[in-house]
């Protein structure tokens, strides 16, 4: 067996700011199932929030925050992401960032939706990018043992805390255990239960389905994401920071259509509002051949364009063979980001002992409803660095438990049932197809509007799935780059957590931040101004409600 005090899942910038941040007084290691200079978060464009422009103030921020959240998000963990903020934004440029400057000098800020001044920094349109590797060098420099390619597959809790992991390693197909101290869950969202989504394929879910399954809370798994502006057809970003730079979204009579939805914020408006008001846009007939609208930023003029988009620029010429400066770009909606996640405290503390949980996986709830652009980023740092020193700390305070037994045995025998002969319900099924029709009913049933019948639907279609997917199994066991395999664990995880978002959103009859029922259209706070908590039961997830932190800005209607 091998052991470390703490075990990070996770390599994107959650994980490895958790990691650099418990290094000097622990043994610390991090198992990522891509490199982690490849994880999502290396995709992230448009930047980092945080209040450091002179007319702005972490006030300011904290209540855009709420407000972008509709009211949901806690505001005890809003005050510490955005107070902490400018300190982090600092600390990553000490470590080696190169931020864009503005003339005299200072880190540049530019405006994202929902905020009321200039206040992502940014590095070109590179942001994610940037960061990752130079906190990948910092662990690298710090000694951190990095176990790249390397999958989590269960926890192992003895007597209601961690006590290991059992990890399986890509190239060779070989299971390991770890013992440890403490485990930090920063395995990233799961976009890729949806067909539309602009995630990466590794964006499974993993994290939260394996610390589900061991026990954890889950909450408001019914929030997600959808990004205004992803290339039609193939759903790659454009950063939300092309309308932060000036670009107009135009209907298909050439119209700046957020003129009719949002007449002061316009483009600016956060994002649940602006993908409603496409829909609406295309629904009403005013999409461009019926079926999207565009971004245009030919008045923003090729020099800026280059200067501060030029990722932008490069997905448009590449992936929709359109010269930005000289004509507008197609884009729909898309999947982007999990507001639910693994329930924590403001330590980043869930509630199984020693396991701790942050980033996008995570729900400390700083986003609510609805997340506003250059908060995740902002997340991933300031609670990266909270859980990686809670979690020295833990390691600090206490012994390495005995080796795991029970829970070691259970686990195996979880892993060994994944092998053996399929007797498939239908001819010719696989877990490749199971995918597909779940990543369908995901995205026409459980999207951007939803109605009870629908929802309905998409539980029973997904039951149908599972039963299918339970009649299935992977024939070789130890094989380098068994990619079977890993289809096969990872449909497992887009089933649990699609069944769960899918009921938390029939269960929800209102409509708030980013879940939109067109059969309870409006928001209802005496009923519904609390947290949606799931855990697992005999039959099926099991919700109940949880309060939410109310500490200076009681609800209000939500105008842009
Ligand atoms: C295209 C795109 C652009 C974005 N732009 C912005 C932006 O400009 N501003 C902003 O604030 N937010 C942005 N976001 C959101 C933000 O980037 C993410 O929420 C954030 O980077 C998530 O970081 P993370 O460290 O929590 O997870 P990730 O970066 O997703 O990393 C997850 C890690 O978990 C590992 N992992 C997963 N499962 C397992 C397993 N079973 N075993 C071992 N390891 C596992 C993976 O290998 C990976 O290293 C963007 C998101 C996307 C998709």
């Amino acid at each position: 067996m091998i052991t470390h005090d703490i075990v990070i899942v996770g390599g994107g910038l959650t994980g490895l700011m958790a990691a650099v941040e418990a290094s000097p007084g622990a043994d610390v290691a991090v198992v990522s199932k891509v490199y982690p200079t490849r994880s999502h978060s290396g995709a992230a464009q448009g930047g980092f929030n945080a209040a450091m422009g002179d007319d702005d103030t972490v006030e300011n921020h904290v209540f855009d925050t709420v407000k972008g959240s509709d009211y949901i998000g806690d505001q005890d963990a809003i005050e510490i992401l955005c107070s902490e903020g400018p300190e982090v934004i600092r600390d990553l440029e000490t470590m080696g960032v190169p931020w864009s400057r503005t003339g005299d000098g200072r880190v540049a800020q530019r405006s994202l939706g929902g905020a009321g001044y200039p206040r992502a920094c940014y590095a070109a349109d590179f942001a994610g990018h940037v960061v990752l590797h130079t906190l990948y060098e910092q662990s690298v420099k710090a000694g951190i043992r990095i176990y790249p390619e390397w999958y989590l597959v269960d926890l192992l809790i003895e007597n209601g805390s961690v006590a290991g992991l059992l990890v399986y390693q890509l190239a060779s197909g070989r299971t390991e255990v770890i013992r440890c101290k403490v485990v930090i869950m920063a395995t990233g969202g799961y976009g890729r239960v949806y067909q539309k989504t602009t995630n990466g394929h590794a964006n499974t879910g993993d994290g939260m389905a394996i610390a589900y399954r061991a026990g954890a809370v889950l909450a408001d798994m019914e929030f997600v994401q959808f990004h205004p502006t992803t290339l039609y057809g193939t759903n790659i970003l454009i950063s939300e920071a092309a309308r932060g730079e000036g670009g107009y979204l135009r209907n298909v009579h050439g119209e700046r259509f957020m003129a009719g939805y949002a007449p002061q914020k316009m483009e600016l408006a956060p994002r649940d509002v602006v993908s409603r008001s496409i829909f609406q846009e295309i629904k009403e007939g005013r999409g461009v051949e019926g079926s999207y609208v565009h971004l245009d930023l030919t008045h923003l003029g090729a020099e800026k364009i280059s200067e501060r988009l030029p990722q932008v620029q490069d997905l448009a010429r590449r992936y929709a063979a359109v010269e930005p400066s000289a004509a507008p770009i197609p884009i729909e909606p898309a999947q982007h980001y999990s507001m639910g996640g693994i329930r924590t405290n403001l330590n980043c503390e869930t509630n199984i002992g020693g396991l701790l949980a942050a980033g996008e996986a995570a729900n400390v709830s700083v986003h609510g409803a609805n997340r506003l652009g250059g908060n995740s980023l902002l997340e991933t740092v300031v609670f990266g660095r909270r859980a990686g020193r809670r979690a020295a700390y833990l390691a600090g305070s206490a012994g390495l438990a005995p080796p795991p037994k029970d829970s070691l045995d259970a686990a195996m025998e979880r892993w060994l049932a994944n092998f053996g002969q399929s007797r498939p319900e239908v001819e010719g099924d696989s877990v490749f197809v199971i995918r597909r029709e779940l990543n369908r009913t995901m995205t026409e049933k459980v999207g951007v509007f939803r109605t009870g019948e629908e929802l309905k639907e998409a539980r029973e279609e997904l039951a149908g799935l599972r039963r299918r997917y339970s009649a299935l199994r992977v024939p070789v066991k130890e094989a380098p780059f068994n990619y079977q395999l890993t289809e096969h664990l990872e449909v497992g995880y887009l089933l649990d957590l699609s069944e769960i978002t899918a009921a938390a959103a029939l269960r929800r009859t209102e409509s708030r931040g980013a879940h939109f029922r067109l059969d309870f259209p409006g928001r209802d706070d005496r009923n519904w101004l609390n947290h949606t908590l799931i855990k697992k039961g005999e039959k099926g997830p099991v919700f109940g409600t949880g309060s939410v932190s109310i500490t200076r800005y009681p609800p209000q209607e939500r105008g842009y």
